[in-house]
């Protein structure tokens, strides 16, 4: 991670300014208005991990984690419970049973995720966008409800610590500080030493989109897929991509 707290060069702000212009010309040709002007009013992106950075349970499903964590809880959960196929739907149950429930399951679902991760690689163009992102004077933050130590062992292995700034992610069994709670952009904020409207929050669930709009940050959904257009769009996100070559400052 880079140092904190560093602001961005003068030189490297005022290119900034002068793409800002230009991206104004760029965004009505692309039919991308507003994105590109949205980023350059802001010094701080926070950045959603699954998803946008990787596929987190592209090789170790989702479902078969979330079973796996039912078993430390008991036979006798909860219908919804039972049938969900998300590891945080168990968490939040094992915490309603206790703090120790609520600990062991979160313990193992940071190995599982842990795990998960080290099967995964980054998504297309993610190196890029976060170069890009660093040498144009932003700070990036991986906010997530996925273990902060997975996140940061995915980070080392891919070779993409350097230009993430910080993490603020799940590091408590506590469900009820996750997204769509503000506290991790909180947290954010605070560690920079900004303010909220300095800052935009991508994401690419309705948690993100609502965290950002309690914590007073902006944000921009991330939506690949039309089922994912059609969900985030009428929570009226500040910005919508389709793929993350939109959210590239440069041509
Ligand atoms: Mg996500």
């Amino acid at each position: 991670m880079s140092e904190p707290n560093q602001k961005p060069a003068p030189f490297v702000r005022s290119l900034r300014v002068a793409f800002s212009g230009l991206n104004a010309i760029w965004g009505k040709v692309e039919g991308m208005t507003g994105v590109r002007e949205l980023l350059q009013e802001k010094d701080h992106v926070f950045l959603d991990f699954d998803g946008p950075v990787c596929d987190v349970f592209a090789e170790l499903p989702a479902r078969e984690v979330a079973d796996r964590l039912k078993k430390l809880v008991g036979p006798d959960l909860p219908r919804g419970v039972s049938a969900s196929a998300n590891p945080l739907d168990v968490l939040r149950y094992a915490a309603s049973c206790g703090p120790s429930t609520a600990h062991i399951v979160e313990r193992q679902l940071s190995r599982l995720e842990n795990e998960a991760v080290s099967l995964v690689s980054p998504a297309p163009g993610v190196p890029e966008l976060l170069g890009e992102w660093a040498a144009q004077g932003f700070t990036v933050t991986i906010v997530s409800n996925n273990s902060a130590e997975a996140i940061r062992s995915f980070l080392t292995v891919h070779e993409l610590a350097e230009p993430v700034r910080r993490i603020s992610a799940r590091t408590t069994s506590d469900p009820d500080r996750l997204k769509p709670h503000p506290a991790l952009l909180d947290a954010a904020v605070k560690a920079l030493g900004t303010s909220p409207g300095q800052c935009v929050m991508v994401g690419d669930s309705a948690a993100d989109v609502l965290a950002a709009r309690t914590a007073g940050v902006a944000s921009i959904a991330f939506a690949p897929t039309p089922a994912k257009r059609k969900a985030l769009a009428a929570l009226a996100p500040d910005a919508l991509v389709t793929d993350l070559a939109d959210l590239r400052l440069a041509p």
